[in-house]
């Protein structure tokens, strides 16, 4: 029985963070276990939904554009091994903002120093190049343009069956939360099933603070989220890439991306919504978010006004308090490791994540970004 064996690591949680965990450390010859209560990239977790944006800028936090970097690296050589390149996207990002945008200042100075491609294009060219696009209020913008969109429930259905073809060994099962202090040997499922292992790193979304209620509850904040796809007109191809790229409008807080795979414009704010239990909120929009956002596509992309909405999502962000991630050991249980507050843009950082616990695990050095101390029970956003 699988149940009895003994693992180097257990990893719980198959989103993109445990699917990339487990699979940094088979490469390294670890022997690991990955545990998933419902299923990689299912309709509740939060990397769930078809795509996500990988973009390289924020603003000043150099250690998110390098994380990108290295991240779109292993990204694209994974779609290689797996021989499925439409997995990324290359739709380019364009960020837009409003005159003395000190993020976009930020950006543009960081992407200079790490290299990345990027244009600045002042107004008058944004005007020329997207005449689909209400530019009121806009002064600038960036455009990457090796940036683009991840397919991402694909991908971490592709992640996870590299994984099990490098030796992870991935069961349906959820665990149990580990009770007492000091090192454990083992963990248990809700089915009674028991794991053993040296190392144990709950990827659980935001389910951490459901696992981890005295230590997380407070901590992590998953906050409810809507996604719209909108229908674009028959024959029409102004609002597929490479006509309309992915954008992020800073000053409005909402980001998009063209028509891919032919399900619409996406569109959604990145405001935080309501509190949620990742179990149970309805997936249903809601008449509120309906009629905000159809009013605002009619507003930035006035051809777009009376189009259908095709398709929708609700997914949770599992914020921290600031937006850093998450990466510490359990307090109480040393070879216990906590990773998530993926915080609404996590997804992209799937591989350097991966690297990065696979690291720790071997020899801790801690970022202070990342550690459990540093977050607070307030919200307070600084990552964006
Ligand atoms: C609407 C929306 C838009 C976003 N846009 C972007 C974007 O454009 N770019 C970007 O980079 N990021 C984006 N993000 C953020 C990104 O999707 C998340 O940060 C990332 O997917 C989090 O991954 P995760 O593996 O931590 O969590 P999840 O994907 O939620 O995975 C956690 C997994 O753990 C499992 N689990 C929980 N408890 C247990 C247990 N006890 N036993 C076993 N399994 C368990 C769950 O079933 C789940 O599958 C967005 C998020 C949302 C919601």
């Amino acid at each position: 029985m699988a149940g009895s064996k003994t693992y180097d690591v257990v990893v719980v949680g198959a989103g993109v963070f445990g699917a990339w965990t487990a699979l940094a450390l088979a490469l390294r010859g670890k022997r690991v276990a990955l545990l998933e209560a419902y299923g990689p990239g299912h309709s509740r977790s939060s990397s769930g939904d078809e795509s996500r944006i990988i973009r390289m800028g924020y603003g000043a936090d150099e250690i998110y554009t390098r994380w990108s970097q290295r991240s779109l690296y292993l990204w694209k050589e994974l779609f290689a091994t797996a021989k499925d390149e439409s997995l990324f996207q290359n739709t380019g990002v364009l960020w837009l903002a409003e005159a003395g945008n000190v993020s976009l200042a930020a950006t543009c100075e960081v992407l200079t120093r790490c290299e990345v491609k990027f244009a600045e294009l002042q107004r008058a060219d944004l005007i020329r190049k997207y005449p689909q696009i209400n530019f009121e209020g806009i002064e600038s913008g960036i455009y990457e343009t090796e940036s683009g969109v991840l397919m991402a429930r694909r991908c971490v259905a592709a992640v996870v069956a590299i994984g099990r073809k490098t030796g992870v060994e991935y069961r349906v099962a959820q665990v149990i939360t580990p009770k007492g202090s000091g090192e454990i040997s083992q963990v248990e499922t809700t089915s009674g099933e028991t794991f053993a292992a040296r190392h144990f790193v709950f990827t659980c979304g935001a389910w951490l603070g459901k696992v981890f209620p005295e230590l997380l509850g407070d901590r992590i904040f998953p906050t409810r989220q809507e996604v719209f796809y909108i229908g674009v007109p028959a024959g029409d191809e102004r609002f597929s890439p490479p006509a309309l790229p992915t954008f992020l409008f800073k000053m409005d807080e909402s980001y998009g991306m063209p028509n891919l795979e032919s399900r619409g414009l996406k569109i959604a704010l990145d405001k935080h919504g309501e509190r949620v239990d990742p179990d149970t909120q309805s997936r249903v929009v809601s008449v509120n978010e309906l009629e905000r956002i159809r009013k605002y596509v009619g507003y930035r992309f006035p051809a777009l006004a009376d189009a259908p909405i095709v398709e929708t999502r609700v997914c949770q962000y599992e914020n921290t308090s600031s937006g850093d991630f998450l990466v510490d050991r359990h307090p109480d249980i040393p070879n216990l490791w906590l990773v998530g507050g993926g915080s609404g843009h996590g997804f992209k950082h799937g591989p350097a994540m991966g690297e990065y616990v696979a690291g720790q695990l071997a020899a801790p050095r801690g970022d202070p970004r990342f550690s459990l101390q540093c977050k607070r029970t307030v919200q307070q956003r600084t990552v964006f």
